[in-house]
């Protein structure tokens, strides 16, 4: 049994950041090469924090969903997920042996070689006829103070795609460092431009400042008076959005130092957790705002709250993505980064067999049964609010400085809305949904979302407003 697990940066604000996230994870289950496909993220759910445990074998590899390395994929991530490795990660990757399964992780897909493939495939459907004579392709990357690196990856595969000699000019151009985007007329001299956006998805830049500062009008835009004459400028997609990235996850996955010839066994922790949840919801289970009830050999699942509802007034899902897409926001239409807040929008049905059931579960709540199961068997330890301020890096490190009485206060104001109990604050939770407490669920750790809200806090720009606003 194998696992892979991408990770995405996510948003406690929009919910479409995980999106891409979710649409490899589904190319890659739909080839059926790893026995499950996980997402985890640094601002939604499953955290980084326990995506591992919600994996189900003992041999894990984890990609991390980014286009280049960078404070994330060497700092957060590795911390988080506790892999004991910080900095920068070789091109075999790290491995390590945590908790009993194997975790390898890699480099993030957009430093992998087979990117300038990708970059050339999104010019040629930008501009199919692009040729040696008359077409210079941009390469255009962000590029950052912050970052050293992430400029490296955008002048190695502008370096790689000038070699192939399928155009008359490679440049490698920046939104945020020389040379800038904005210098392009005087540096390109062909009379035909392809631009390729070096970005994870589709966006603010790839929207509105590449083409702003580039001065585009479109997908094609033609310039009359430039420094080297008439040029038109053909403006590709970016490149962390075309299917062909499914191909360079797997060829990473593929790569990871000792990717196993042999597959893992079933965590003994999870499918013991797991086993208990399908136990139960055979006997009809209450648990968070959900029910589920057994019906000829299905599943049924609903809010709490459509108890009794007669199943033509809900709307009936069918997968598991389908209850993921339903219960993404709540019912003002506000993003649900965390899934325990008492705001799961009603009006649903769903009717799933086993293993849809559990995933769709999986979604509704990420790592709620492992945990809740590991506190009933008293191994699930609490990380006290002092250990993850102290953890805390970059923007979230003024966390540290928080007053008990200002954790307490945000505390008070953000959990009150969460189906958990603060373990971590010294809160006692004697009995689970387990053992019939539908609404008793274990936090054994501040989310990231409370993080931040103590951070504001900190800062002085926290309204007082719940977790709902958000
Ligand atoms: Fe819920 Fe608070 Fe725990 Fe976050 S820290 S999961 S809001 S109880």
């Amino acid at each position: 049994m194998r696992s892979l697990v991408l990770i995405g940066h996510g948003s406690h604000l929009n919910g479409e950041s995980a999106s891409a996230v979710y649409r490899y994870a589904e190319m890659i289950r739909a080839r059926g090469l790893y026995d499950e496909v996980v997402e985890g993220y640094w601002k939604e759910e499953p955290s980084l924090r326990q995506v591992l445990k919600t994996t189900a074998s003992t041999d894990v590899t984890v990609i991390p969903m980014f286009i280049s390395e960078g404070y994330f994929t060497e700092t957060v991530i590795p911390r988080e997920m506790g892999l004991g490795h910080q900095g920068p990660v070789p091109p075999e990757g790290v491995a390590r042996v945590l908790g009993g399964r194997t975790v390898r992780y890699t480099l993030p897909y957009g430093v992998h070689p087979s990117m300038s493939q990708v970059i050339l495939a999104r010019a040629h459907e930008a501009l199919p006829d692009a040729s040696p004579e008359d077409t210079a392709l941009i390469v255009l990357g962000h590029g950052t103070t912050r970052n050293e690196n992430s400029n490296k990856i955008v002048y190695q595969n502008a370096g790689v795609l000038r070699q192939t000699g399928q155009f008359a000019e490679v440049h490698a151009l920046f939104l945020d460092e020389d040379p800038k985007v904005g210098t392009w007329p005087e540096l390109v001299k062909a009379p035909r431009v392809v631009v390729v956006p070096f970005f994870a998805s589709e966006g603010w830049h790839t929207l509105e400042t590449i083409p702003e500062d580039m001065g585009l009008e479109g997908p094609v835009t033609t310039f009359a008076d430039n420094p080297h004459g008439e040029q038109t400028v053909y403006y590709a997609k970016p490149v962390g959005t075309h299917s062909a990235v499914a191909d360079v996850i797997l060829h990473l996955a593929e790569e990871a130092a000792g990717a196993s010839t042999s597959d893992g066994d079933t965590e003994r922790a999870h499918d013991a957790a797991w086993t208990t949840f399908m136990d139960r919801a055979r006997e009809g289970l209450r648990f968070g705002e959900v029910m589920v009830q057994p019906q000829s050999g299905m599943f049924e699942l609903r809010h709490a709250l459509d108890e009794g509802r007669p199943g033509h007034e809900l709307q009936t899902l069918v997968t598991p993505e389908g209850v993921r897409d339903q219960t993404r926001r709540d019912e003002g239409g506000h993003h649900r980064p965390v899934h325990t807040l008492r705001n799961m929008p009603r009006g649903w049905r769903a009717v799933l067999d086993e293993g849809d059931l559990m995933r769709a579960v999986q979604y509704l709540y990420p790592a709620v049964i492992e945990e809740t199961y590991a506190h009933t068997c008293h191994t699930l330890r609490p990380t006290p609010w002092a250990t993850t301020a102290r953890r805390q890096t970059g923007i979230y490190a003024r966390v540290q400085k928080a007053t008990p009485a200002q954790v307490e206060e945000v505390a008070a104001d953000v959990c009150s809305g969460c189906l958990r109990t603060r373990l971590w604050a010294g809160d006692k939770l004697p009995q689970t949904f387990f053992s019939g407490v539908p609404g008793a669920i274990p936090c054994a750790e501040a989310c990231t979302f409370l993080v931040a809200e103590v951070r504001e806090e900190v800062a002085g720009k926290r309204g007082g407003g719940s977790g709902h606003s958000h």
